[in-house]
């Protein structure tokens, strides 16, 4: 515990963790300054407010590290190659992050936190898990990297039994003390590497999410960086590693048995080397990928201790967040489907994966990706494709090399209109019994201010077609 009175502490960035952060620690006595690279409007009216308490703010200055700081707190986004740091580093100045902060704030009887981080599916295992835990009577949150903070959930005035928390791979690297009852990586695939330097690094940071761990380090058995992850790990005594698989599951495993996903590492009846928990059709949407997401969601509420009813009612009461496989319409006897949020190459895989006869609307912000790996293993998929948005020529060239048979419609276009003419060119390619995907694979702010605008456009577009009809 610590003793906050007089503790010159440097908050770095103002915003969503900034500002609760300089309160929390203001309020406990601390000296803190805020410095903040930006010096705009906003950033001017945050500071007054924190300036009105007594925090001291440095605006159009995140470089420079205040005289006499005993502790930086970093909003998660920071890269850890930025000045402050390095000046931080080379006075022996430790750095937290805001879940750091968190994990180092919360009471002596907080909950425990069950922890959720991967490239891909966080936030929908997150919120299976909490409809698990909910579904069994206790009281939980989804918390993190999702909605609510940590820091407000854990000095809120609501009280829980445990907490479903959705990490990310930069507040992990900020996070070195923080200990979960029990963690998954649901997978591993290369995104945000200018921030974290190198997919070692990026994967040694996701990894922190197993350190400490008590009951379980649950693992993907198709996804073999995430098992090397629990093997690196230092975990407490009697802390298991668990996997969970689309096939059948091994020993210490859950996985899935002629449609029925079944646990063999927590079996409450010794007389029985298997649980069943759900059916897949419980699972919303039942694809593959998002089964694996409710797979994964199970093995930390079993770990936990919930039974096997409140998993399968859980997954029942469970609905997706927008713009993730949400199927929008059916128009003359093809699907048309909106992934929007599949914004890497490795989320676009899991979505053409789903269906067997695609007309692929791609494109937008590529951040570095390319795009062989993902043409080549849905090749076979693909009746067609449409083409949007500023790095479409990586994708075009990608297809031309490995799916040259396949017809594309390249548009061209990076303005907001062109979404219509993309959905009237898919629905021109589509045949009945097809899915128009709309899976991007890139990031949206070529055209749109994030990719929930980019499905609102899409679906909007899939009405405009259904009326004209
Ligand atoms: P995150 O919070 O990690 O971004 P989401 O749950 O919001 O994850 O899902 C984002 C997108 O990733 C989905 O729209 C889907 O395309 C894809 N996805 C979801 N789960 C998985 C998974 N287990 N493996 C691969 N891709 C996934």
């Amino acid at each position: 515990v610590t003793d906050w009175q007089g503790k010159r502490v440097t908050v770095a960035g103002l915003g969503v963790s900034g500002i609760p952060a300089a309160r929390a620690l203001h309020a406990r006595g601390a000296l803190v300054t805020v410095v903040n690279d930006g010096d705009d409007e906003r950033a001017r009216a945050q500071a007054a407010e924190l300036e009105a308490l007594g925090v001291t703010v440095r605006l159009g200055d995140g470089a420079t590290l205040p005289e006499g700081t005993e502790l930086i707190v970093t909003a998660p986004g920071w890269k850890p190659d930025k000045p402050l740091f390095a000046a931080a580093h080379e006075a022996g100045v430790p750095v937290w992050g805001d879940v750091e902060l968190a994990w180092r704030l919360r009471g002596p009887d907080a909950a425990p936190w069950l922890a959720v981080t991967g490239t891909n599916g966080k936030t929908t295992t997150t919120q299976m898990l909490a409809s698990i835990l909910k579904a069994a009577g206790l009281r939980t949150a989804a918390v993190g990297n999702i909605g609510v903070s940590l820091l407000d959930a854990v000095l809120g005035e609501e009280e829980y039994d445990v907490l479903a928390v959705e990490l990310s791979s930069y507040q992990l690297h900020w996070a070195p003390s923080l200990r979960a009852h029990s963690a998954v990586v649901l997978n591993l695939a290369p995104d945000h590497l200018d921030w974290h330097g190198s997919m070692e690094a990026y994967a040694a940071d996701k990894g922190r999410v197993y350190e400490g761990n008590r009951v379980a380090c649950v693992y993907n058995v198709a996804d073999k960086a995430t098992e090397d992850l629990v093997r690196e790990a230092d975990v407490e005594e009697g802390c298991r590693a668990v996997g969970f698989t689309l096939g059948t599951p091994g020993p210490s495993q859950l996985g899935v048995v002629d449609g029925i996903l079944v646990d063999r590492a927590f079996v409450e009846n010794r007389h029985k080397n298997a649980q069943e928990l759900a059916e897949v059709s419980d699972v919303n949407p039942p694809v593959p990928h998002n089964v694996a997401n409710a797979l994964a969601a199970a093995a930390l509420a079993r770990a936990f201790g919930v039974p096997a009813a409140a998993v399968r009612d859980g997954l029942r009461a469970f609905t997706p967040d927008a713009h993730r496989i949400a199927h929008v319409a059916d128009v003359d006897g093809v699907a048309y489907v909106d992934d929007s949020k599949a914004t890497n190459t490795h989320a676009a895989e899991a979505s053409l994966a789903a269906y067997e006869s695609i007309v692929w609307i791609a494109g937008g912000l590529a951040k570095g990706a390319t795009f062989d790996e993902l043409v080549t293993k849905s090749a076979k998929r693909l009746r067609g494709v449409v083409l949007i948005g500023a790095d479409r020529a990586l994708i075009r060239e990608a297809l031309a090399r490995h799916a040259p048979e396949v017809p594309v419609v390249d548009l061209d276009r990076t303005d907001t209109g062109a979404m219509l003419q993309a959905v009237q060119e898919a629905k021109r390619l589509a045949a009945e019994g097809d899915t128009v995907l709309l899976a991007p694979a890139c990031a949206s702010m070529d055209m749109f201010t994030n990719y929930n605008k980019r499905g609102d456009a899409f679906a909007e577009a899939v009405r405009e077609l259904g009326a004209g009809t």
